[in-house]
């Protein structure tokens, strides 16, 4: 009885993972040729300065333009991506959509931070990449943050490190995104040239509401000042976050609390007016 049972569970098993790679097959074959056919869009998240309430920097997040599927976000796909290497070609097209929009962008006074995967730092692809780019533009770096995110699945921290001072060298800046959410280690912080800790979400939760949770952000804040970076809470929903983030010492906010993340000519065109969904009010 328990061994038809067992059987009976394994084929239901065997017939789930089948569905799922035919899944996985397909959407690795529509990447490719929305890699191909470049049916990826690029939409803007602004970040505030809460020391003197502007904005100066809106981080550049994914997203799939999919023919019949409509507008996917990254995480329905990055991680295929990453699993494949694909991610390789796609952090390319970022990279030179973000070039060719760095001038405009900065004569409105805003810089523009993009998303590395932990992939693109295990060989020097997109770094070669970024030379070529810069060689017509030497300046455009200084206007662009690259954004890593800490993980295990770093398998060269060497490499990684060459990497990015490869790009430092070249005049990116570096932040540590995603900080405090699952893997984080200190070591990383120390090594690699960053000027700026982002801290998840995850941290800015609760906040306002219980004191474990103020007390973790402020001391990680804290150490994001005195390690000499700038610090970012991201993930900032409501007016109550909000203060309780600046009470605690955050230099930037970013969340919907400020903006959702929008086209590029909604961006700039709210820019211009001043217009982010909330009042920005001066504390
Ligand atoms: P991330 O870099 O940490 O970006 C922040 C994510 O949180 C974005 O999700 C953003 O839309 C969302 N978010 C912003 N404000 C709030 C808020 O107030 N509340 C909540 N709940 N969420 C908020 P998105 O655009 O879906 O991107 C998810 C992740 O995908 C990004 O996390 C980043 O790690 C990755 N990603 C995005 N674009 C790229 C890319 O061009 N290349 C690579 N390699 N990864 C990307
Ligand atoms: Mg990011
Ligand atoms: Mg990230
Ligand atoms: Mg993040």
């Amino acid at each position: 009885q328990l061994a038809k049972k067992t059987q009976r569970n394994w084929i239901e098993f065997e017939r789930k993972l089948e569905i799922r790679s035919t899944r996985r097959l397909a959407l690795l074959t529509e990447l490719k040729e929305a890699i191909a056919a470049d049916q990826f869009e690029l939409y803007f998240q602004p970040k505030l300065n809460v020391r003197n309430n502007t904005i100066t920097q809106a981080e550049v997040l994914i997203r799939w333009n999919h023919p019949t599927r409509g507008l996917i976000a990254p995480g329905g796909f990055i991680e295929l991506a990453e699993q494949t290497g694909l991610i390789k070609e796609i952090s390319q097209i970022v990279l030179q959509k973000v070039h060719t929009l760095v001038s405009q962008c900065n004569t409105q006074g805003i810089t523009l931070s993009m998303n590395l995967s932990a992939i693109d730092l295990e060989d020097s692809r997109l770094l070669d990449f970024a030379r070529s780019l810069n060689t017509k533009h030497p300046d455009d770096a200084r206007f662009i943050t690259l954004e890593i995110t800490e993980s295990a699945s770093m398998k060269d921290p060497e490499q990684a490190l060459n990497i990015l001072e490869g790009f430092s060298k070249l005049g990116y800046h570096l932040s540590i995104d995603d900080f405090g959410a699952g893997y984080s280690s200190l070591s990383y912080l120390k090594k690699f040239p960053v000027s700026e800790l982002k801290i998840d979400r995850s941290l800015v939760q609760n906040c306002h509401k219980d004191t474990d949770s103020a007390i973790i952000l402020e001391s990680t804040i804290e150490m994001g000042h005195i390690m000499g970076l700038v610090v970012t809470t991201e993930g900032v929903e409501t007016d109550e976050e909000y203060q309780q983030v600046c009470n605690l010492g955050a230099d930037y906010v970013q969340g919907y609390w400020l903006s959702m993340p929008i086209p590029f000519d909604e961006f700039m065109a709210k820019h211009l007016l001043g217009s982010y969904a909330q009042e920005i009010q001066p504390i």
